[in-house]
């Protein structure tokens, strides 16, 4: 791939969720896994890179053939769904947990540390790598049925856990350079591990290595947000912990 031949329709918007005119639509029907691996679980469609879908389409096919239905249950985030999120979790009207799966007492806390709480497992509106079209939250379908709620957490993606499985499995296919990566792999101080994010880094890249602060700074200085003002009083930190990876 010619970095120079494609043009990746990164700009403000597209970078921080407030356009999908640089994605196409991608349903997980388009790939055929076989009949063995019929699940409940109904197909979804989602908005992608149209770099991202070849190689997607490839892992899908690969984790199909090793008995995994690769899903994905959370692709791209606009700007104003995550700031939806944000803006629950500051007003208590959706839980925040802390790194033991417990349920955080934010009002227990100072403002900056507040943020800190949420920013542990919910990117800042504008900051999601969700916002791209290249990043992926993923299940395997094969081990759940429909009414399993999916909660994404490190007990379902760790030791016996439901997707311990495939995730197992992809350590072995994302060593060999196939483009994917877990950007969210370790404790880095800010952002828990995710091992469920997966990110196509060829074209993630571009993306991250735009969204600079001063954009970031523009996008939420119009935004409905709250904790705003700490928010940008603590941005350098912020910027350096959760977002410059
Ligand atoms: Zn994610």
């Amino acid at each position: 791939m010619q970095k120079d031949d494609i043009d990746f329709l990164v700009d403000n918007n597209s970078l921080t969720g407030f356009s999908e005119d640089h994605l196409v639509e991608w349903r997980e029907d388009a790939v055929d896994i076989g009949d063995s691996l019929n699940t409940s679980i109904h197909i979804s469609k989602h908005k992608i890179h149209p770099l991202v879908v070849g190689p997607l389409t490839e892992l899908r096919k690969l984790a199909g053939m090793n008995g995994y239905d690769l899903r994905i249950c959370s692709s791209y985030r606009s700007f104003p769904q995550q700031l939806k999120i944000w803006n629950w979790k500051v007003n208590g009207l959706r839980p925040v947990y802390d790194d033991r799966d417990v349920v955080v007492d934010l009002e227990s806390m100072s403002k900056w540390r507040q943020i800190q709480a949420i920013m542990r497992w919910s990117a800042l509106p504008g900051a999601s790598r969700h916002h791209w079209g290249t990043d992926f939250d993923i299940y395997d379908a094969t081990k759940i049925h429909e009414d399993y709620r999916i909660r994404l957490s490190p007990q379902e993606v760790e030791g016996d856990g439901v997707f311990a499985a495939m995730h197992n499995w992809l350590d072995t296919i994302l060593c060999q350079d196939v483009g994917f990566y877990r950007p969210y792999d370790k404790d880095r101080g800010g952002i828990a591990p995710e091992r469920w994010h997966l990110s196509y880094r060829p074209v993630a890249q571009e993306f991250a290595d735009r969204l600079t602060q001063e954009v970031l700074e523009a996008r939420l200085g119009d935004a409905k947000m709250f904790l705003k003002d700490v928010v940008l009083e603590n941005l350098d930190d912020i910027y350096q912990r959760y977002i410059c990876l």
